[in-house]
């Protein structure tokens, strides 16, 4: 730092370079962006979103496909408020992210001043560290550490406090500027061999093993562990939705088809990087089995035991050390599929439940369902670049919208399925599409090793899900991203505008059925909005379909079309009892909200 006019901005922005940063997500306004400014002089990307929610949650998303924390900056006070979006998400599902803020000038701490707000006090409680530099000379190992706590042991947030006056002023002793200090990839630990010896009987005596893959091992870049592992011991295996394509999907030990039967036959679970949370039912009967005996490895003690989880069986390590602990241990033990009707069950499960899902693949109705509209989907996609390639990232949010096609879509490889996680987060959609076209796209970056070959981003939202980042559309052009988004348009929330029915009447008391009256008053949205119309604002394109022969043709053309696409796709459940009135034709008013 020997530039006479080095300011905060700049040290803050070399300490980002030098901690290997090289995409910042984020909106800036006066001071805050002579922090960007300084970073891209650097050869640092800056994403400038429409929204901090949006770009706090981009940079979460990006810690995760990448492993390193994610970088926010926003300005203070609003901004910040808008960014703790992003903080909620990173902890509730341990993604790594550095948030950086603006705040007043030091002297005007307390006094009214504009976009004044304590967020020392309101981060502190959510975050791994929360902190105010006292000077510009501590900004390299303040921002260091901020970042190095936020991926070390369980990820979650690092926040700096930055006042408008450290980050302009001139320093006036270059000099005396602190150096970076370097952060290594986080230490990793093994588990008790006591403990270990005790696990590895369990498992040998199970009639019935389950491994639960969660997202934990995705991030843990643990693939090629525990694929080792899975294909040694012959245990049956059941990802999360996030932690799909770890093994991958067409593995025949993968019981996904099977999930329900899976949980209530099993009796030793080997969790690997899940937790058991509402995704997995808390472990609890009657979804499992009463008595299944849980052994979970984490690298967070604080999740060992809780819910069903029981800490004496609990294995506290590296995913990546542990597994191979537990391969050593069982030596050339494999699991015998004969000593139960365990497999039996499963593959039971399994026939009935694919042809369930066959059967909903090509169900004619229109509108389309959910089922139809994926399926053709999938296997237009699948034309264009099967799953083996790896060259599609998907994302989803949105009720039915993800629930529906998390089955749908394989995953041969890990980290290419992002959705609302454990937050339940709907808004993430369009951030995580633009996090993960900079994670594997970005022109100067190599922030993931698993980058080649460039992969298409397809973010499939449900309408409402969809508004609440719909703007990043713009976002996404101003960066060239070619991301290919289909909306799922029922009309609103949930069942959205879709027939109100009996089950409506039973709930709410009064009956909604009436001409140019669809779904519920609160889930409904305008009908047949024209979302795809918004693709058109920065060059993108947009097509309206109703029918499986239009979804085909959009998204043979949205694959291959460089710039970001809509595709708005009329959908039906085809659960909720129709309306007396045309379902195949467009109602006779363009908006119908339901009459209050
Ligand atoms: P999912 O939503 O897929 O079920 P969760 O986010 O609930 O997954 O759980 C992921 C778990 O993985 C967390 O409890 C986290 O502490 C743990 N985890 C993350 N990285 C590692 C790792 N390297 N080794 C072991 N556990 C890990």
């Amino acid at each position: 730092m020997d530039n006479p006019s080095t300011t905060g901005a700049h040290i803050i922005a070399k300490t980002l370079k030098e901690l290997g940063v090289t995409s910042v997500f984020g909106i800036v306004g006066v001071p805050v962006s002579d922090i960007a400014e300084q970073a891209i002089n650097l050869g640092i990307r800056f994403i400038g979103f429409r929204n901090e929610q949006a770009a706090s949650y981009a940079a979460t998303a990006y810690g995760y496909l990448t492993g390193k924390p994610g970088v926010c900056l926003v300005v203070g006070g609003p901004g910040v408020l808008h960014a703790i979006a992003g903080v909620g998400n990173a902890s509730a599902n341990n993604f790594p992210l550095l948030l950086l803020g603006g705040s007043v000038e030091t002297h005007q701490i307390t006094k009214g001043a504009f976009q004044e707000l304590d967020s020392i006090s309101l981060l502190a409680p959510h975050t791994k560290l929360a902190v105010r530099p006292p000077n510009a000379l501590s900004l390299p190992s303040i921002i260091a550490n901020a970042y190095r706590s936020s991926f070390y042991g369980r990820p979650g947030t690092g926040f700096v406090d930055l006042p408008a006056d450290i980050i302009t002023d001139p320093v006036t002793s270059p000099q005396e500027v602190e150096k970076t200090p370097r952060v290594h990839s986080p230490p990793k630990g093994g588990a008790d061999e006591t403990r270990l010896l005790k696990v590895v009987d369990l498992i040998k005596n199970a009639k019935a093993p389950l491994v639960l893959i969660g997202k934990g091992a995705a991030y843990a870049r643990a693939e090629l562990v525990i694929r080792h592992f899975i294909n040694k011991t012959k245990l049956p295996f059941l990802p999360s939705p996030m932690g799909k394509g770890v093994v991958p999907d067409s593995h025949p030990q993968n019981v996904s088809s099977a999930r329900s039967a899976a949980l209530k036959s099993a009796d030793v679970v080997l969790i690997l990087g899940a937790r058991l949370n509402w995704i997995f039912h808390y472990g609890e009967a009657p979804k499992w089995n009463p008595a299944a005996q849980f052994i979970q490895v984490d690298i967070s003690a604080e999740e060992l035991g809780r819910n069903a989880g029981n800490a004496d069986l609990a294995l506290l390590g590296d995913i990546n050390i542990v597994v191979p602990q537990l391969s050593h241990q069982l030596g050339a033990w494999s699991y015998d599929p004969s000593i139960s009707p365990y497999t039996a069950t499963l593959s039971t499960a399994k026939a009935k439940n694919e042809t369930t899902a066959a059967k909903a693949a090509t169900d004619p109705s229109l509108p389309l369902t959910y089922n139809h509209a994926f399926h053709t989907i999938k296997s237009t996609l699948h034309n264009l670049s099967p799953p083996d390639e790896g060259a599609i990232v998907y994302i989803a949010e949105g009720a039915n919208t993800m629930d529906i096609s998390r089955s749908i879509f394989p995953l041969e490889h890990p980290r290419l399925r992002l959705d609302a996680g454990t937050y339940a987060t709907m808004g993430i959609g369009l951030p995580y599409a633009i996090a993960a076209h900079e994670a594997y796209n970005a022109p100067n970056t190599r922030a993931t090793p698993d980058r080649a070959p460039r992969k298409k981003i397809v973010a499939i939202e449900g309408d409402s899900a969809f508004g609440f980042s719909g703007m990043e559309i713009e976002t996404m052009s101003r960066y060239g991203m070619d991301v290919l988004i289909f909306v799922f348009n029922n009309g609103g929330v949930y069942f959205g505008g879709e027939g109100t029915g009996e089950e409506w009447e039973r709930r709410y008391g009064r009956t909604l059925r009436g001409e140019g009256e669809r779904g519920l008053r609160s889930w409904s949205l305008g009908w047949e909005t024209r979302y795809e119309r918004m693709a058109g604002m920065g060059g993108g394109k947009g097509y309206f379909v109703r029918t499986g022969e239009e979804l085909v043709e959009a998204t043979m053309k949205g694959y291959k079309d460089n710039v970001p696409v809509v595709v708005n796709v009329v959908v039906g459940s085809g659960k909720v009892e129709k309306p007396s009135f045309g379902w195949q034709v467009a109602p006779k008013k363009t908006i119908n909200h339901p009459k209050l």
